[in-house]
Protein backbone atom coordinates (compact mmCIF):
# COMPACT_ATOMS: atom_id res chain seq x y z
CA UNK A 1 0.00 0.00 0.00
CA UNK A 2 2.83 1.99 1.24
CA UNK A 3 4.73 1.50 -2.36
CA UNK A 4 1.79 2.61 -4.19
CA UNK A 5 1.01 5.73 -2.57
CA UNK A 6 4.12 6.63 -2.76
CA UNK A 7 4.17 6.17 -6.94
CA UNK A 8 1.01 8.40 -7.47
CA UNK A 9 2.89 11.46 -5.62
CA UNK A 10 5.21 11.02 -8.10
CA UNK A 11 2.44 10.75 -10.74
CA UNK A 12 0.69 14.04 -9.76
CA UNK A 13 3.88 15.55 -9.44
CA UNK A 14 5.62 15.14 -12.92
CA UNK A 15 1.79 15.70 -14.31
CA UNK A 16 2.07 18.95 -12.25
CA UNK A 17 5.09 20.46 -13.54
CA UNK A 18 3.83 19.78 -16.64
CA UNK A 19 1.06 21.84 -16.74
CA UNK A 20 3.48 24.43 -15.29
CA UNK A 21 5.33 24.40 -18.08
CA UNK A 22 2.54 24.57 -20.75
CA UNK A 23 0.56 27.25 -18.95
CA UNK A 24 4.07 29.20 -18.84
CA UNK A 25 4.33 28.22 -22.49
CA UNK A 26 1.28 29.17 -23.88
CA UNK A 27 0.81 32.61 -21.41
CA UNK A 28 4.17 33.37 -23.01
CA UNK A 29 3.24 33.25 -26.42
CA UNK A 30 -0.34 35.11 -25.73
CA UNK A 31 1.44 37.58 -23.91
CA UNK A 32 4.39 37.93 -26.55
CA UNK A 33 1.68 39.14 -29.44
CA UNK A 34 -1.26 41.60 -29.03
CA UNK A 35 -4.44 41.09 -27.92
CA UNK A 36 -7.92 42.47 -29.11
CA UNK A 37 -10.62 43.06 -26.09
CA UNK A 38 -13.45 44.18 -26.28
CA UNK A 39 -16.13 45.50 -23.75
CA UNK A 40 -18.71 48.61 -23.88
CA UNK A 41 -17.71 52.16 -23.58
CA UNK A 42 -18.32 52.86 -20.11
CA UNK A 43 -20.82 55.81 -20.99
CA UNK A 44 -22.51 54.66 -23.75
CA UNK A 45 -24.10 51.48 -23.68
CA UNK A 46 -24.67 51.19 -27.53
CA UNK A 47 -20.79 51.61 -28.31
CA UNK A 48 -18.16 48.87 -27.76
CA UNK A 49 -15.02 49.81 -26.58
CA UNK A 50 -12.03 48.12 -28.54
CA UNK A 51 -8.84 47.20 -26.58
CA UNK A 52 -5.42 46.41 -28.74
CA UNK A 53 -3.13 45.15 -25.88
CA UNK A 54 0.73 44.23 -25.76
CA UNK A 55 1.45 42.92 -22.52
CA UNK A 56 4.97 42.59 -22.71
CA UNK A 57 8.15 43.57 -21.03
CA UNK A 58 9.36 44.50 -24.56
CA UNK A 59 7.79 47.71 -26.17
CA UNK A 60 4.01 47.10 -24.64
CA UNK A 61 1.18 49.64 -25.12
CA UNK A 62 -2.47 49.48 -24.67
CA UNK A 63 -4.68 51.46 -26.64
CA UNK A 64 -8.50 51.57 -26.81
CA UNK A 65 -11.06 53.04 -29.07
CA UNK A 66 -14.80 53.19 -29.83
CA UNK A 67 -16.44 51.30 -32.29
CA UNK A 68 -19.74 52.77 -33.37
CA UNK A 69 -21.30 50.19 -35.73
CA UNK A 70 -20.90 53.29 -38.00
CA UNK A 71 -18.66 52.20 -40.89
CA UNK A 72 -16.85 55.54 -41.72
CA UNK A 73 -16.32 56.59 -38.32
CA UNK A 74 -15.03 53.53 -37.03
CA UNK A 75 -12.56 52.99 -39.94
CA UNK A 76 -11.35 56.61 -39.15
CA UNK A 77 -10.71 55.74 -35.47
CA UNK A 78 -9.02 52.44 -36.36
CA UNK A 79 -6.66 53.79 -38.52
CA UNK A 80 -6.03 56.36 -36.13
CA UNK A 81 -4.95 54.10 -33.31
CA UNK A 82 -3.23 51.54 -35.81
CA UNK A 83 -1.03 54.61 -37.38
CA UNK A 84 -0.52 55.27 -34.26
CA UNK A 85 1.21 52.00 -32.87
CA UNK A 86 2.91 51.13 -36.10
CA UNK A 87 4.95 54.71 -35.68
CA UNK A 88 5.80 53.96 -32.23
CA UNK A 89 6.73 50.15 -33.30
CA UNK A 90 8.69 51.76 -35.74
CA UNK A 91 10.40 54.59 -33.13
CA UNK A 92 11.06 51.23 -30.97
CA UNK A 93 12.77 49.40 -33.83
CA UNK A 94 15.73 51.52 -33.48
CA UNK A 95 15.77 50.84 -29.86
CA UNK A 96 17.86 47.90 -28.16
CA UNK A 97 15.82 45.89 -25.81
CA UNK A 98 16.96 46.92 -22.72
CA UNK A 99 15.83 50.63 -23.81
CA UNK A 100 12.09 48.64 -25.06
CA UNK A 101 11.68 47.82 -21.65
CA UNK A 102 11.48 51.30 -20.46
CA UNK A 103 8.96 52.04 -23.16
CA UNK A 104 5.47 52.38 -23.20
CA UNK A 105 2.26 53.78 -25.45
CA UNK A 106 -1.26 54.57 -23.65
CA UNK A 107 -4.28 55.65 -25.95
CA UNK A 108 -7.21 56.23 -23.94
CA UNK A 109 -10.10 57.80 -25.53
CA UNK A 110 -13.43 59.49 -24.22
CA UNK A 111 -16.62 60.58 -26.15
CA UNK A 112 -17.01 63.87 -25.45
CA UNK A 113 -20.27 64.44 -26.85
CA UNK A 114 -22.82 62.15 -28.93
CA UNK A 115 -26.00 63.56 -30.49
CA UNK A 116 -28.21 63.02 -33.30
CA UNK A 117 -25.90 65.39 -35.03
CA UNK A 118 -22.76 64.77 -33.77
CA UNK A 119 -20.03 62.28 -32.17
CA UNK A 120 -16.87 63.91 -30.46
CA UNK A 121 -13.99 61.49 -29.39
CA UNK A 122 -10.73 62.72 -27.73
CA UNK A 123 -8.06 60.72 -27.87
CA UNK A 124 -5.35 61.20 -25.15
CA UNK A 125 -1.96 59.72 -25.79
CA UNK A 126 0.68 58.96 -23.54
CA UNK A 127 4.13 57.99 -25.10
CA UNK A 128 7.58 56.94 -23.34
CA UNK A 129 10.43 55.73 -25.30
CA UNK A 130 13.19 54.31 -23.59
CA UNK A 131 13.75 56.50 -20.16
CA UNK A 132 13.12 60.00 -21.75
CA UNK A 133 10.34 62.08 -20.13
CA UNK A 134 6.94 60.93 -21.32
CA UNK A 135 5.13 62.95 -24.00
CA UNK A 136 1.16 63.72 -23.66
CA UNK A 137 -0.70 64.28 -26.82
CA UNK A 138 -4.16 64.91 -28.62
CA UNK A 139 -6.08 64.21 -31.01
CA UNK A 140 -9.88 65.06 -31.70
CA UNK A 141 -12.65 63.67 -34.07
CA UNK A 142 -15.52 65.37 -34.79
CA UNK A 143 -18.23 63.47 -37.18
CA UNK A 144 -21.62 64.70 -38.46
CA UNK A 145 -23.68 61.45 -38.16
CA UNK A 146 -26.49 62.29 -40.57
CA UNK A 147 -24.10 63.28 -43.09
CA UNK A 148 -21.53 60.63 -42.20
CA UNK A 149 -18.62 63.03 -42.69
CA UNK A 150 -15.44 63.76 -40.34
CA UNK A 151 -15.78 67.33 -39.42
CA UNK A 152 -12.96 70.24 -39.74
CA UNK A 153 -13.83 73.68 -38.02
CA UNK A 154 -14.18 74.99 -41.39
CA UNK A 155 -17.14 72.39 -41.98
CA UNK A 156 -19.32 74.11 -38.99
CA UNK A 157 -19.02 77.53 -39.78
CA UNK A 158 -20.73 79.85 -42.59
CA UNK A 159 -18.72 80.45 -45.89
CA UNK A 160 -18.32 84.00 -45.24
CA UNK A 161 -18.05 83.81 -41.64
CA UNK A 162 -14.47 85.47 -40.31
CA UNK A 163 -14.27 82.51 -37.37
CA UNK A 164 -10.50 82.21 -37.33
CA UNK A 165 -10.00 85.39 -36.34
CA UNK A 166 -13.18 85.49 -33.54
CA UNK A 167 -10.92 82.12 -32.03
CA UNK A 168 -7.84 83.89 -32.29
CA UNK A 169 -8.96 86.71 -30.57
CA UNK A 170 -10.25 84.64 -27.65
CA UNK A 171 -7.96 82.44 -27.08
CA UNK A 172 -5.00 84.65 -26.92
CA UNK A 173 -7.13 87.40 -24.39
CA UNK A 174 -8.26 84.01 -22.43
CA UNK A 175 -4.54 81.86 -22.24
CA UNK A 176 -3.30 85.40 -21.84
CA UNK A 177 -4.75 85.62 -18.51
CA UNK A 178 -2.58 83.05 -16.61
CA UNK A 179 0.67 84.03 -16.01
CA UNK A 180 3.21 80.97 -16.60
CA UNK A 181 1.53 81.26 -20.54
CA UNK A 182 1.80 84.39 -20.80
CA UNK A 183 5.11 84.35 -19.83
CA UNK A 184 6.42 82.96 -23.32
CA UNK A 185 4.30 85.34 -25.21
CA UNK A 186 5.75 84.89 -28.22
CA UNK A 187 4.83 80.84 -28.18
CA UNK A 188 1.19 82.21 -27.19
CA UNK A 189 1.13 84.82 -30.25
CA UNK A 190 2.36 82.13 -32.57
CA UNK A 191 -0.12 79.23 -31.36
CA UNK A 192 -3.13 81.64 -31.85
CA UNK A 193 -2.65 83.42 -34.67
CA UNK A 194 -5.91 83.36 -36.77
CA UNK A 195 -4.80 80.31 -39.26
CA UNK A 196 -6.36 76.66 -39.47
CA UNK A 197 -3.57 74.28 -38.39
CA UNK A 198 -3.77 76.24 -34.75
CA UNK A 199 -7.24 75.74 -34.89
CA UNK A 200 -7.32 71.87 -35.23
CA UNK A 201 -8.32 70.64 -32.39
CA UNK A 202 -11.75 70.86 -31.39
CA UNK A 203 -14.92 69.49 -30.03
CA UNK A 204 -18.78 70.66 -30.44
CA UNK A 205 -21.15 70.14 -27.63
CA UNK A 206 -24.80 71.17 -26.61
CA UNK A 207 -23.84 74.50 -26.42
CA UNK A 208 -20.15 75.15 -26.51
CA UNK A 209 -17.24 74.73 -28.92
CA UNK A 210 -13.96 73.41 -26.96
CA UNK A 211 -10.53 74.06 -28.65
CA UNK A 212 -7.86 71.88 -27.18
CA UNK A 213 -4.19 72.89 -27.97
CA UNK A 214 -1.32 70.25 -27.63
CA UNK A 215 2.27 70.71 -25.32
CA UNK A 216 4.33 73.56 -26.89
CA UNK A 217 1.72 74.95 -29.46
CA UNK A 218 0.88 77.74 -26.88
CA UNK A 219 2.81 77.17 -23.69
CA UNK A 220 5.31 75.55 -22.88
CA UNK A 221 5.27 71.66 -22.96
CA UNK A 222 5.33 71.07 -19.42
CA UNK A 223 1.86 73.07 -19.28
CA UNK A 224 0.72 69.83 -21.07
CA UNK A 225 -2.64 70.85 -23.12
CA UNK A 226 -4.88 73.61 -22.97
CA UNK A 227 -8.48 74.06 -23.46
CA UNK A 228 -10.61 76.34 -24.21
CA UNK A 229 -14.05 76.52 -24.08
CA UNK A 230 -16.62 78.99 -26.00
CA UNK A 231 -20.23 79.67 -25.85
CA UNK A 232 -22.01 78.71 -29.41
CA UNK A 233 -23.93 82.18 -28.75
CA UNK A 234 -20.53 84.29 -29.53
CA UNK A 235 -20.93 82.53 -32.64
CA UNK A 236 -24.34 82.62 -33.19
CA UNK A 237 -23.79 84.21 -37.08
CA UNK A 238 -20.79 82.49 -37.68
CA UNK A 239 -22.07 79.09 -36.91
CA UNK A 240 -23.97 76.78 -38.87
CA UNK A 241 -27.57 76.19 -38.04
CA UNK A 242 -27.02 72.50 -38.16
CA UNK A 243 -24.70 72.83 -35.18
CA UNK A 244 -26.67 75.02 -33.22
CA UNK A 245 -30.35 73.11 -33.77
CA UNK A 246 -30.86 72.64 -29.61
CA UNK A 247 -32.58 69.35 -30.45
CA UNK A 248 -30.26 67.46 -32.66
CA UNK A 249 -27.30 68.50 -30.97
CA UNK A 250 -28.98 67.37 -27.44
CA UNK A 251 -26.20 64.85 -25.85
CA UNK A 252 -27.63 61.49 -25.62
CA UNK A 253 -27.01 61.48 -21.42
CA UNK A 254 -26.42 64.54 -19.40
CA UNK A 255 -23.89 66.70 -20.43
CA UNK A 256 -20.68 67.88 -18.50
CA UNK A 257 -20.72 71.36 -18.99
CA UNK A 258 -17.16 72.49 -19.58
CA UNK A 259 -16.61 75.47 -16.65
CA UNK A 260 -15.15 78.72 -17.23
CA UNK A 261 -16.73 78.67 -20.71
CA UNK A 262 -16.43 82.23 -22.91
CA UNK A 263 -19.53 83.77 -23.04
CA UNK A 264 -18.78 87.19 -25.17
CA UNK A 265 -16.17 88.27 -27.69
CA UNK A 266 -13.24 90.11 -25.25
CA UNK A 267 -13.44 93.79 -25.34
CA UNK A 268 -10.51 95.30 -27.54
CA UNK A 269 -8.29 96.41 -25.03
CA UNK A 270 -6.93 100.43 -25.54
CA UNK A 271 -3.98 101.28 -26.68
CA UNK A 272 -4.16 104.64 -26.97
CA UNK A 273 -1.65 107.07 -25.80
CA UNK A 274 -3.64 110.30 -24.26
CA UNK A 275 -0.86 112.29 -24.62
CA UNK A 276 -1.16 111.65 -28.78
CA UNK A 277 -3.57 113.34 -30.89
CA UNK A 278 -6.82 111.64 -30.99
CA UNK A 279 -9.76 112.25 -33.75
CA UNK A 280 -12.96 110.11 -34.21
CA UNK A 281 -14.29 109.82 -37.44
CA UNK A 282 -18.49 108.86 -37.76
CA UNK A 283 -19.97 107.35 -40.46
CA UNK A 284 -24.15 107.48 -40.43
CA UNK A 285 -26.93 106.06 -42.70
CA UNK A 286 -25.34 102.60 -43.27
CA UNK A 287 -24.88 99.78 -43.39
CA UNK A 288 -24.37 99.68 -46.82
CA UNK A 289 -22.29 96.21 -48.24
CA UNK A 290 -19.71 97.92 -50.74
CA UNK A 291 -19.22 101.05 -49.54
CA UNK A 292 -19.03 100.15 -45.93
CA UNK A 293 -16.66 97.37 -46.42
CA UNK A 294 -14.42 100.01 -48.22
CA UNK A 295 -14.19 101.81 -45.55
CA UNK A 296 -13.77 99.10 -42.88
CA UNK A 297 -10.75 97.48 -44.74
CA UNK A 298 -9.38 101.16 -44.84
CA UNK A 299 -9.54 100.96 -41.02
CA UNK A 300 -8.06 97.53 -40.20
CA UNK A 301 -4.99 98.67 -42.52
CA UNK A 302 -4.05 101.10 -40.25
CA UNK A 303 -5.69 99.81 -36.86
CA UNK A 304 -8.02 102.17 -37.00
CA UNK A 305 -11.65 102.46 -35.18
CA UNK A 306 -14.64 104.65 -36.30
CA UNK A 307 -17.93 104.72 -34.79
CA UNK A 308 -20.65 103.57 -37.12
CA UNK A 309 -24.47 105.14 -36.62
CA UNK A 310 -26.99 102.75 -38.08
CA UNK A 311 -30.28 102.61 -39.06
CA UNK A 312 -32.08 99.91 -37.53
CA UNK A 313 -34.18 99.46 -41.13
CA UNK A 314 -30.85 98.59 -42.97
CA UNK A 315 -29.37 97.11 -40.38
CA UNK A 316 -32.07 94.30 -41.03
CA UNK A 317 -30.87 93.89 -44.93
CA UNK A 318 -27.55 93.62 -43.35
CA UNK A 319 -26.95 91.87 -40.51
CA UNK A 320 -23.56 90.86 -40.88
CA UNK A 321 -22.29 93.94 -41.48
CA UNK A 322 -22.51 94.54 -37.54
CA UNK A 323 -20.65 91.83 -36.70
CA UNK A 324 -18.17 93.26 -39.00
CA UNK A 325 -18.12 96.45 -37.66
CA UNK A 326 -17.41 95.26 -33.61
CA UNK A 327 -14.98 92.60 -34.64
CA UNK A 328 -12.47 94.78 -35.76
CA UNK A 329 -12.88 97.35 -32.56
CA UNK A 330 -14.70 99.67 -34.13
CA UNK A 331 -18.41 100.42 -32.28
CA UNK A 332 -21.85 100.87 -33.56
CA UNK A 333 -24.24 103.28 -32.62
CA UNK A 334 -28.12 104.82 -32.68
CA UNK A 335 -29.19 106.51 -35.57
CA UNK A 336 -32.54 105.70 -35.53
CA UNK A 337 -35.17 103.14 -37.23
CA UNK A 338 -35.75 105.24 -41.24
CA UNK A 339 -34.35 108.46 -40.72
CA UNK A 340 -37.15 110.70 -39.41
CA UNK A 341 -36.79 113.91 -37.92
CA UNK A 342 -37.74 112.29 -34.56
CA UNK A 343 -38.69 115.78 -32.85
CA UNK A 344 -41.57 116.03 -35.00
CA UNK A 345 -42.91 112.73 -34.32
CA UNK A 346 -45.29 111.75 -31.24
CA UNK A 347 -44.02 109.43 -28.10
CA UNK A 348 -44.46 106.28 -29.46
CA UNK A 349 -43.22 107.11 -32.69
CA UNK A 350 -40.21 108.07 -31.13
CA UNK A 351 -39.95 105.48 -28.53
CA UNK A 352 -40.44 102.67 -31.31
CA UNK A 353 -37.69 104.27 -33.50
CA UNK A 354 -35.19 104.04 -30.71
CA UNK A 355 -35.96 100.93 -28.97
CA UNK A 356 -36.63 98.91 -32.54
CA UNK A 357 -33.09 99.61 -33.31
CA UNK A 358 -31.11 99.08 -30.36
CA UNK A 359 -33.02 95.51 -30.13
CA UNK A 360 -32.08 94.30 -33.56
CA UNK A 361 -28.97 95.81 -33.30
CA UNK A 362 -28.53 93.55 -30.26
CA UNK A 363 -30.50 90.54 -31.79
CA UNK A 364 -27.94 90.30 -34.56
CA UNK A 365 -24.46 91.18 -32.76
CA UNK A 366 -25.18 90.89 -29.29
CA UNK A 367 -23.99 94.23 -28.75
CA UNK A 368 -25.93 97.07 -27.31
CA UNK A 369 -25.20 100.70 -28.69
CA UNK A 370 -24.12 103.30 -26.13
CA UNK A 371 -24.36 106.68 -28.50
CA UNK A 372 -27.23 108.09 -29.97
CA UNK A 373 -27.38 109.95 -32.62
CA UNK A 374 -30.24 112.13 -33.58
CA UNK A 375 -31.04 112.76 -37.83
CA UNK A 376 -30.33 116.03 -38.58
CA UNK A 377 -28.98 116.24 -35.44
CA UNK A 378 -32.68 116.96 -34.49
CA UNK A 379 -32.79 117.39 -30.56
CA UNK A 380 -34.88 118.88 -27.68
CA UNK A 381 -34.86 118.11 -23.96
CA UNK A 382 -37.93 116.10 -23.89
CA UNK A 383 -36.28 113.92 -26.20
CA UNK A 384 -33.22 112.87 -24.00
CA UNK A 385 -35.42 110.40 -21.99
CA UNK A 386 -36.38 108.68 -25.02
CA UNK A 387 -32.68 107.92 -25.27
CA UNK A 388 -31.92 106.72 -21.50
CA UNK A 389 -28.75 106.10 -21.07
CA UNK A 390 -27.15 106.62 -24.70
CA UNK A 391 -25.58 109.66 -25.09
CA UNK A 392 -26.66 112.04 -27.94
CA UNK A 393 -23.40 112.07 -30.14
CA UNK A 394 -23.19 115.27 -32.63
CA UNK A 395 -20.22 116.22 -34.45
CA UNK A 396 -17.28 119.25 -34.71
CA UNK A 397 -16.47 118.73 -38.60
CA UNK A 398 -18.99 118.57 -41.34
CA UNK A 399 -18.15 117.94 -44.65
CA UNK A 400 -21.11 117.90 -45.96
CA UNK A 401 -20.45 114.66 -48.20
CA UNK A 402 -23.49 113.84 -49.19
CA UNK A 403 -24.34 117.08 -50.83
CA UNK A 404 -20.38 117.62 -52.90
CA UNK A 405 -20.34 113.67 -53.71
CA UNK A 406 -16.59 114.28 -54.72
CA UNK A 407 -13.62 112.33 -53.13
CA UNK A 408 -11.12 115.35 -53.85
CA UNK A 409 -13.40 118.53 -52.11
CA UNK A 410 -14.01 115.70 -49.12
CA UNK A 411 -10.37 115.11 -48.27
CA UNK A 412 -9.75 118.71 -48.79
CA UNK A 413 -12.21 120.21 -46.36
CA UNK A 414 -11.66 117.55 -43.37
CA UNK A 415 -8.06 117.32 -43.57
CA UNK A 416 -8.41 121.32 -43.62
CA UNK A 417 -10.41 121.15 -40.13
CA UNK A 418 -8.58 118.20 -38.26
CA UNK A 419 -7.83 118.63 -34.70
CA UNK A 420 -6.76 117.00 -31.82
CA UNK A 421 -10.26 115.80 -29.98
CA UNK A 422 -12.35 116.54 -32.75
CA UNK A 423 -15.09 114.48 -34.24
CA UNK A 424 -15.83 114.17 -37.76
CA UNK A 425 -19.42 113.50 -39.70
CA UNK A 426 -19.27 111.22 -42.73
CA UNK A 427 -22.05 109.13 -44.33
CA UNK A 428 -20.33 105.53 -45.02
CA UNK A 429 -23.44 104.88 -48.39
CA UNK A 430 -22.05 107.05 -50.86
CA UNK A 431 -18.55 105.37 -53.18
CA UNK A 432 -17.31 109.36 -52.86
CA UNK A 433 -17.48 109.26 -49.16
CA UNK A 434 -15.76 105.72 -49.39
CA UNK A 435 -13.38 106.96 -51.54
CA UNK A 436 -12.72 110.16 -49.10
CA UNK A 437 -12.62 108.12 -45.62
CA UNK A 438 -9.86 105.81 -47.56
CA UNK A 439 -8.15 108.87 -48.08
CA UNK A 440 -8.34 110.43 -44.85
CA UNK A 441 -7.62 107.23 -42.55
CA UNK A 442 -4.56 107.34 -44.88
CA UNK A 443 -3.64 110.99 -44.26
CA UNK A 444 -4.65 111.35 -40.48
CA UNK A 445 -2.30 108.10 -39.59
CA UNK A 446 0.23 109.58 -41.48
CA UNK A 447 0.02 112.91 -39.45
CA UNK A 448 0.30 111.34 -36.24
CA UNK A 449 -3.16 110.59 -35.15
CA UNK A 450 -4.93 108.29 -33.39
CA UNK A 451 -7.88 107.65 -35.09
CA UNK A 452 -10.40 106.32 -32.44
CA UNK A 453 -14.57 105.19 -31.61
CA UNK A 454 -16.48 107.50 -29.26
CA UNK A 455 -16.02 105.61 -26.13
CA UNK A 456 -12.51 105.94 -26.66
CA UNK A 457 -13.14 109.23 -27.18
CA UNK A 458 -14.67 109.83 -24.11
CA UNK A 459 -12.80 107.54 -22.03
CA UNK A 460 -9.07 109.68 -23.55
CA UNK A 461 -11.18 112.92 -22.53
CA UNK A 462 -11.35 111.80 -18.60
CA UNK A 463 -7.60 110.34 -18.72
CA UNK A 464 -6.42 113.82 -20.01
CA UNK A 465 -8.55 115.11 -17.28
CA UNK A 466 -7.28 113.60 -14.65
CA UNK A 467 -3.65 114.07 -15.56
ZN1 LIG B 1 -28.32 110.61 -41.04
Amino acid sequence: MERKRKLNYKRVFIALIGCCMLIGIASYLINSKAQAVKSMDNKYSDVEMKMLLKDSTYGGYSVSYPFFEMSIIDETLKNYVTERISQYEKELSTKNSSQKETSELSITYDIVHYSKQTVTIVFEEYKQIDKQDGYIDLQTFNFDIPLQKSLSLEDIFKEKSDYLSILSTISYAQLKKNQDIAASMHTLKDGTKPIKENFRHFSILEDTIVLYFRPNQVAPGHLGVQTIAIKKNVFKNDLLDTYQNNKANKNKIKEIQPPNAVAELPKKEMNIDPNKKVIALTFDDGPNTSTTTTILKALRKYDSHATFFVLGSRVKYYPDMITEMLESGNEVGNHSWDHPQLTRLNKKQVRSQIEETQSIIKKVSGYEPLHMRPPYGATNKKMTKYFKKMDVILWDIDPEDWKVRNKDKIVKRVMAQAEDGKVVLMHDIYQSSAEAAVEIIKRLNKQGYQLVTISELQEIEKLRKVE
